[in-house]
């Protein structure tokens, strides 16, 4: 039988290991390059800085990572039109590197009305990737909501033609909802892979492990997306957690440990991190190096269970910073408010928070401007009381 921990390859001063995805034949970089938040310039998400992204895109590829992720709304400035990310990777894996990846995509679920809307984009991911084939093509954030209007609309009937068109290879799904949802979505097509949010923070938390295990069980490929939580656990340690690490054996960094809390889970095949420099690049890819299944001692687990611990006393806000509530019609910048009240009670920095809120956001970005017309909340992928937290910012850094 083949050993799902497929091989380890070479690259150079570092190694890169695969492992086999789901029932599907390909074997995959442990590591995957998730393209929703390359460098941009001018702080403005849709003009990507292409020479340095493409030359991080370019070292990945050159030190063994062969998963790239990415989506229509990606490094763009709202949900319902395309994003810049996908037509950079057009143009980023010319020269032989689209050759050498599997290339992952997803169709914008909550855009798609009618069932020609499938084809037509569809179509338009495969101009704007500049490929004749997409390796993995996802319905993207499938919920309660989506999944039924795409199930009656045919999206099944429109896999199947795509793939006998051979416009994608594999396919699959991202997921954003309960546990319980996702047994009905698995069981309605012969599915490759699902994309689901894991971390060591959100082991009971949307799909969460029950959802992991049942995934792969079922013979799904598991690509795990918010590895860090959108950051929160590598950036800022709080002492708390960092004087938990500081006990182990071997040193690692924040960042190696949640990552190698995700691969030596081997049901997890690979894990999406969104780099945004070339030293993230290189830290993760040094990282991934000893990524291996069940590597993990008793006691380093253990350090795990303790750090969550402590980051569980602290986060307010489950928000990921992903922006599909954005734009807000009243020009709050959600996101980046929700990431100051999370740095005001994470990392024991209260004059810290106020003083990035008032210096990072204009003043019409500001919770203040809420009217509380509600429609942030119906695309939270994370169930965030955007509302409330907002409300909240205002109690504690005024207006
Ligand atoms: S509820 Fe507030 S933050 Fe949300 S979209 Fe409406 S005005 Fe913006
Ligand atoms: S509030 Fe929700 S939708 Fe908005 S950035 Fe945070 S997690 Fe994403």
């Amino acid at each position: 039988m083949r050993s799902k921990f497929a091989s380890k390859t070479c690259w150079g001063d570092e190694y890169m290991l695969y492992r086999k995805l789901g029932s599907t034949k390909e074997e995959v970089s442990i590591l995957g390059f998730g393209c929703m938040r390359l460098p941009v310039l001018d702080d403005k998400p849709d003009k990507i800085d292409n020479k340095l992204a493409t030359s991080m895109i370019h070292y990945a590829i050159d030190n063994g990572v062969n998963y790239i992720d990415t989506a229509y709304p990606y490094h763009g400035n709202s949900l319902s039109e395309g994003g810049m990310s996908e037509v950079f990777l057009g143009e980023a894996l010319k020269g032989g590197y689209r050759e050498k990846v599997t290339l992952a995509t997803k169709l914008p679920s909550w855009i798609i009305e009618d069932k020609k809307d499938f084809e037509f984009y569809l179509n338009q991911q495969l101009d704007r990737l500049q490929t004749d084939k997409i390796d993995f093509y996802l319905l993207h954030t499938l919920n309660r909501t989506y999944w039924p209007k795409l199930e009656n609309l045919g999206v099944t009937d429109f896999l199947d033609a795509a793939i006998a068109d051979e416009k994608i290879k594999y396919t699959g799904f991202s997921f954003h909802d309960d546990f319980e949802v996702l047994p009905e979505i698995i069981s309605a097509y012969n599915w490759d892979v699902c994309q689901l949010q894991y971390n060591y923070m959100d082991k009971n938390y949307q799909a969460g492990i029950d959802g992991l295990r049942y995934a792969s069980d079922q013979g799904l490929g598991v690509v795990v997306m918010e590895p860090l939580k959108g950051g929160v656990l590598a950036n800022n340690v709080p002492l708390e957690v960092q004087s938990i690490w500081d006990m182990a054996e071997i040193k690692r960094t924040p960042v190696e440990w949640a990552f190698r809390y995700l691969w030596d889970d081997p049901q997890i095949d690979v894990v999406l991190s969104g780099m945004s420099s070339i030293e993230q690049v290189v830290e993760n890819i040094k990282i991934a190096d000893e990524g291996h299944p069940n590597s993990l001692t008793f006691d380093e687990k253990d350090l795990i269970r303790e750090a969550k611990y402590e980051y569980r006393q602290r986060i307010k806000v489950g928000c990921t910073g992903c922006g599909y509530c954005m734009p807000c019609p009243s020009g709050v910048d959600i996101p980046h408010v929700l990431n100051q009240l999370n740095h005001f009670y994470m990392f024991d920095d209260p004059s810290g928070a106020r003083s990035h809120y008032y210096g990072i956001l204009k003043e019409s970005e500001r919770a203040i401007n809420c009217t509380e017309c509600g429609e942030c909340e119906k695309q939270c992928p994370q169930g965030v009381s955007i509302i409330k937290s907002l409300k909240e910012v205002v109690e504690k850094f005024g207006s």
